[in-house]
Order: C-alpha cells, then structure tokens, then sequence
C-alpha cells in the first residue's frame, strides 16, 4: 500500500514515522509513505496558499489552485483520496478495514478556517475523525494512518487485531498482565485456571456488559452471534434469581 500526504506540515510527522509499529511497517516494506508539500504548488512570489473568505469573516481560507494541482499531482486511477474535515463522514474501525484493502490512499489535510468549497467534489470523500474541530488535518491524518497501518498483512502478529474493540461491533474485554495480584488488586481466578472455554465465556460476558454499560448505542445496533446469545441469556437469568 502507498499513503500520500498532502500537507503544510510535512515535519510534523517525522516521529510517527520512524516510530514503534508505524517507523517498523515503513522499513519492512508494508507500506510507503509520502508527502507532498501544498505550498510548492503556489504561483506567487510569496507561496501564498490561503486568502480571506468571500462574504467577510475570520482566519484564512485554503485556495484551489495550489491544492488541486497538489491532488492532481500525486492521484491515479487507483487513487482514494480524502479530505480531512469536521463536517465529514465520521471515521470507524469499519472504514479503517476497508482502507486496508486499497492500492493508495490520499490524504489532504487543510488548515486555518478550512478548503475552499469547490476542493471537495476533487476527493473520493471527506472524513472527520470526531465531533471536534482540530487546527489542522495533521493529527486527523495520523490517526488514519496509524489505524490502516496496522490492519495490514506483517505490521503487527496475525489475529491480535481481531478481538480489538470495535472489530465485532462489542468493546474488548478487560485484560491483565503480571503480578496476579497487585498490592492487594487481584487479576480474576479464571484467568489464572487455564481452562479455555470458561475463560472465553468470562471474556464474551465482559465484552457483553462493557459494551451495555459504556456504549449503550453499539449495543443497540450489535447482532449477537448464536455464543454471545447464549451468554446474554445466562447473564440475564444470573440477574434475575
Ligand atoms: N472552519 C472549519 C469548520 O468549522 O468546519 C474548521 C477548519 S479546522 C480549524 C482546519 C482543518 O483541520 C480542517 O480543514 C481539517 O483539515 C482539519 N480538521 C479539523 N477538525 C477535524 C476533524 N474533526 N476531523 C478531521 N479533520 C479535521
């Protein structure tokens, strides 16, 4: 996979990209990543790639010119790109898989008051990674790229990115390492029991109750499978005695 960014700020991602699982993809080979910096697309003497909005208001806003010939300059026909906005599609872990399976993806990451307009219909889709307004598409890029990154075949061990949160419309149970007991704080004795199918029921009816308790609107919409039924309908008949 290739990710191209197109930025005013291309240091601002220099650790993120020699670090940890990211900086380890990039030099295996699973993914390239490039930037292309908006302003040396600008005409003028001064590289201006913003001016004030029509109508009046405040801050600056991203011209065309120099942004779409950045876009055009790096888009193919296997090209998705997308723009990083707050009034975008809201970014998931479902959109994260999907990304995953594409030849190259384009980011383009605006800032002070945003792009002009007439930019958009130039992008596959405009994305907001949540309901805040950030300075600039940096970070919101970062976080695309990281949760793509590591859904790609090598980048991180086979499987462990199965069971995360989000992947199966339920929050990951809890999950605990050494010492068993902490000052007192003990990690639950199933854990320890090395029984698997019970250890599996505890993780399912964690996964169950987390998702109701802290986010009661994906456990509306989650289809449970025949297991996760099975043990819902434990759970309530536990409450109920
Ligand atoms: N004036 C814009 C508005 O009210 O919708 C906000 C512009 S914001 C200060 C500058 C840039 O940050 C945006 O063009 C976008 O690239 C990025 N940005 C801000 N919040 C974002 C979010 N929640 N998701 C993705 N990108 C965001």
């Amino acid at each position: 996979m290739r990710i191209t960014v197109l930025t005013l700020f291309p240091e601002m991602y220099q650790d993120f990209i020699s670090t940890s699982i990211i900086g380890r993809a990039i030099k295996n080979g699973i993914v390239s990543v490039d930037f292309v910096q908006i302003r040396d697309f600008a005409h003028d003497h001064y590289k201006h790639v913003d001016d004030k909005p029509f109508g009046g208001g405040y801050g600056q806003v991203m011209k065309c010119q120099p942004v779409l010939d950045a876009l055009n300059s790096v888009k193919t026909e296997v090209s998705y790109s997308m723009m990083m906005s707050p009034a975008g599609n809201v970014y998931t872990q479902a959109k994260a898989r999907a990304l995953s399976q594409k030849d190259h993806i384009i980011l383009l990451c605006g800032h002070y008051e945003g792009f002009d307009a007439r930019i958009n219909k130039h992008v596959d889709e405009l994305v907001s990674i949540g309901d805040y307004v950030l300075t600039g598409g940096e970070m919101a890029s970062m976080v695309i790229m990281d949760s793509v990154i590591r859904l790609l075949e090598g980048a991180i061990r086979q499987g462990s990115t199965e069971e995360e949160s989000h992947e199966n419309g339920l929050l990951e149970y809890p999950q605990y390492t050494q010492p068993a007991d902490y000052q007192g704080d003990k990690v639950p004795d199933i854990l320890l029991s090395g029984h698997h199918a019970k250890i599996q029921e505890w993780r399912t009816k964690q996964s169950l109750l987390l998702t109701k308790q802290v986010r009661p609107d994906m456990f509306e919409k989650h289809t449970m499978t025949p297991y996760e039924k099975k043990i819902w309908d434990k759970i309530q008949q536990e409450e109920n005695e």
